[in-house]
């Protein structure tokens, strides 16, 4: 795990936010802001904020599904932020991603057979003639049986129907995973059972996954890493237990506090986050949480914080994270509720 697989260097993307005017967008979304990472072979990062802090949109620019406006993305110590579609297509069978809602990412015309075939063309090492026992391969490694294989996406639970999207995803033999809230849609018992196959597929094909999602409590059981995201920049990257045990970024803090646990005096700790996620056309200067910060202090107001390092490949974004930390405000659950 000591090798990046996917690395990204001040990566910013940003949409036009109005009409443009003279041929110039009137402002910009600003949806990743000088976001640099690098996503070690075989472990599972996790990526995690609140809604529209701008998370998906990193994970699909990888992909090439949302465009780079600066900075670099390497896979493999390979430059791919930047190459045209054709080019890409290259890298595209190595890289895939598992979406949210599987009712609208399998087609309903389509029999799984043909949904899996279609991934199955972009595996060069499959020949056509082998596809159905392929794809009866696949639905065995998501946990279906072959009798599914001519069966139509609305014959499944919504649980079955993310094993397809999985089954689908591997179909092309890939490297890298990116999945975009793939267990939110699910109910929790299906959740849990989807993220066991993950994790053993993970570890079956020695797998490099990135997994998106806003619930903190579900990374400790799925990441090696989890990279905390405020308001398009990543404000916190940890190995998962120490995020959890001693998070050094207030945002973590507060995320960690809001995650509801099962006992009756903890839930009248629950530290909740005063304020709105700030608009990403028209985020604050400085450090972007700083109006939502209890600790904020002139310079978190004018100052974009730098990375400071924590240790292997864990760092912070924040200007006091070392006094809060000395001071053990960072310690204290009740602190920012
Ligand atoms: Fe809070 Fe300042 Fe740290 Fe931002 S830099 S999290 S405002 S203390």
């Amino acid at each position: 795990m000591n090798e990046p697989l996917v690395e990204l260097e001040r990566v910013t993307i940003r949409f036009p936010d109005e009409r443009p005017v003279f041929r110039k967008p009137a402002s910009w979304i600003r949806a990743v802001s000088d976001v640099s990472l690098a996503i070690m072979k075989g472990e599972c990062l996790g990526l995690v904020g609140e809604s529209g802090c701008g998370k998906s949109t990193m994970g699909r620019a990888i992909l090439k599904l949302a465009p780079l406006y600066a900075g670099n993305i390497r896979f493999m110590g390979e430059e791919i932020g930047r190459l045209g579609e054709k080019a890409f297509n290259r890298y595209r069978p190595r890289m895939q991603m598992v979406f949210q809602d599987p009712r609208v990412s399998l087609n309903p015309k389509m029999t799984v057979f043909r949904i899996l075939s279609e991934a199955l063309h972009l595996n060069a090492a499959v020949e056509k003639t082998a596809y159905l026992e392929q794809a009866v391969k696949l639905l065995d490694l998501v946990d279906l049986r072959p009798e599914h294989i001519y069966r139509y996406p609305h014959e499944f639970s919504g649980g079955q129907q993310q094993r397809i999207c999985i089954a689908r995803a591997l179909a092309t033999d890939p490297l890298f995973v990116v999945f975009d809230e793939a267990t939110s849609a699910l109910d929790v018992s299906v959740q849990a059972q989807v993220i066991n196959l993950m994790k053993a597929l993970q570890e079956k094909f020695g797998l490099t996954y990135l997994f998106i999602s806003h619930d903190l409590s579900i990374m400790a059981h799925v990441c090696t890493r989890v990279a905390v995201m405020y308001a398009g920049r990543v404000v916190e990257v940890r190995e998962a237990a120490a995020l959890f045990e001693s998070p050094r970024h207030p945002y973590t803090k507060a995320l960690k506090n809001a995650v509801p646990v099962a006992d009756p005096e903890s839930v009248k700790q629950l530290g909740i986050l005063k304020g709105e996620v700030p608009s990403l056309s028209d985020p604050p200067p400085g450090c972007p949480f700083h109006p939502r910060c209890a600790y904020a202090e002139d310079i978190c107001k004018k100052e974009v914080p730098g990375i400071s390092p924590l240790g292997e490949k864990s760092w912070v974004r924040c200007h006091l994270h070392e006094q809060l930390w000395n001071l053990g405000k960072l310690r204290n659950r009740k602190e920012l509720s």
